[in-house]
């Protein structure tokens, strides 16, 4: 059955819902990949597919266009498999159930796939259509963009030779995006001697915190729940209790800002500290909470006694306090040329304490490269300093403001005249597979852009039904006027 049926454009729709018949999770894009081959084969379309299942895509000229430069359009064959609690969803083989609902498309209990299924659709739409009019294009289909940009990181872009990149991997109709962050990974790690104590041992536990998405939600001034442990250790020093710290950690993924952390602190058997401690600890909290009322409303603090363990020595504390209080945190620098825009920043995620070392993961980020660099180099000398080691991993490249882009000009101007609206231009301070494909091809022009999604990676994802047609005869618009 075709629910999708009767809606415009008819060959986007149709792409798409059959796209939703087949599974294409993260990592499970075997046979979306197949799909996409068997619809080049049978328009006698040339392709390469790669070992990772990605795919490049090619077609000729329209008559007339000849001499235009080349044009990629780009988007991802994952989506995000996300279902209600209660769903018996099985996404390893079920289709997905489409619905329509008045100006927009959904999935019964289950993500929709709109990310990105609809730039899949677009593109297959666009290549298979001989009536449009467009210089030669080189469509390209990435796999597993969603799990840390996979598919683009071992995609082969040599055979291509586009001087314009239209990414179809956005979420908000008339924004289009023209810069996106690159990062990086570094661990720091400390060197820390262990030592038994005869003592009251307290677990104190942060937790309810916020957290959000290390880089999207930067600049929202939420609370880390692994740094507010750090200042609640200098201040109950501060506040006259003396303890000495065993544990120090918290934190699942070093891109998540840290919800909650827990530390188990001694103090000396029997003393007045024992007394204290609890009380001080809620005192001091109270007063953070009252600097994170809006953003961290219902953070929590709690004190129990524990079970002894051994505790750190002196130097080893001090060292890991001075590294809890010194490391930079969030927002770095404001963009430049997009107001508003994050441009660097860094996210403490994860923090363990092992037998004889310390460490922190860290998220860093930068839509200007050589920022992201230089705040690497910051942290390593501090840890360096302390006697302790840094090491990154996992980097990658951002995609820079280009402040001459012909396409970004010729989008906005194009947009203006069919929707007598202005078209916002921004960045984003997250990663997107542009910030790789532009180091892969520099010097290439790219926007992103993309028809309105709701609560995309979540059962409730929505598409829009008239903003993914306008979008397209926008897209198609565009082609049709790039000439030079
Ligand atoms: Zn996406």
């Amino acid at each position: 059955m075709n629910r999708l049926a009767g809606l415009e454009p008819a060959q986007v729709f149709t792409y798409f819902e059959e796209i939703s018949r087949i599974p294409h999770g993260s990592g499970d894009t075997e046979r979306i990949s197949s799909y996409v081959e068997s619809v080049l084969k049978a328009n006698h379309l040339r392709y390469v597919r790669d070992e990772a299942n990605n795919i490049i895509a090619w077609k000729d000229a329209a008559a007339g266009y000849e001499n235009a430069p080349v044009v990629m359009l780009q988007g991802h064959l994952d989506m995000v498999n996300e279902k209600t609690t209660q769903s018996t969803h099985d996404f390893s083989r079920d289709p997905l159930e489409l619905f329509v609902d008045g100006d927009e498309i959904g999935a019964k209990d289950t993500t929709l796939g709109g990310d990105d299924g609809i730039a899949v659709a677009y593109m297959l739409a666009i290549l298979t259509d001989p009536s449009l009019a467009h210089p030669a294009l080189e469509c390209v289909f990435t796999v597993d963009e969603e799990i840390g940009l996979l598919g683009a990181n071992v995609l082969d872009l040599s055979s291509c030779q586009a001087k314009y990149l239209i990414n179809l991997d956005s979420e908000d109709e008339g924004i289009f995006l023209c810069g996106c962050a690159g990062g990086i990974r570094e661990d720091l790690m400390l060197p820390i001697r262990k030592e038994e104590m005869e003592a009251d041992f307290w677990k104190i536990t942060i937790d309810n915190c916020h957290g959000g998405h290390s880089g999207m939600d930067i600049g929202k001034g939420r609370c880390n729940a692994l740094l507010m442990a750090g200042r609640l250790l200098f201040d109950l020093e501060e506040s006259g209790i003396s303890y000495r710290l065993a544990v120090c950690e918290g934190g699942q993924k070093d891109n998540a800002i840290p919800r909650s952390s827990m530390l188990i602190v001694a103090t000396e058997k029997d003393s007045e500290d024992s007394t204290l401690i609890a009380d001080n600890v809620r005192y001091l909290f109270d007063g953070y909470k009252k600097e994170y009322l809006v953003s961290d409303p219902d953070m929590t603090v709690t004190v129990e006694e524990t079970d002894a363990v051994p505790v750190m020595d002196l130097v080893s504390q001090i060292k890991v306090l001075f590294l809890l209080r010194m490391l930079p945190a969030g927002v770095q620098a404001m963009s430049q040329n997009i107001p508003g825009l994050v441009e660097t920043s860094l996210n403490t995620g994860i923090m363990k304490t092992n037998e004889d070392c310390f460490t922190v993961s860290q998220s860093i980020r930068s839509n200007v490269n050589a920022r992201k660099y230089e705040l690497v180099n910051k942290l390593a000398f501090l840890v360096e300093y302390l006697g302790g080691e840094a090491g990154t991993r996992g980097d990658y490249p951002g995609w820079e403001f280009n402040p001459d882009s012909t396409l970004r000009v010729l989008m906005a101007e194009t947009w203006k005249e069919m929707t007598g609206k202005d078209a916002a231009i921004e960045a984003i301070h997250a990663g997107l597979e542009c910030g790789i494909i532009s180091e892969k091809m520099p010097g290439i022009d790219i926007v992103s852009m993309g028809p309105d999604m709701k609560d995309i990676h979540t059962p409730t994802e929505r598409l829009g039904i008239s903003s993914t047609r306008r979008c397209y005869e926008f897209l198609l618009e565009v082609l049709k006027r790039i000439q030079n």
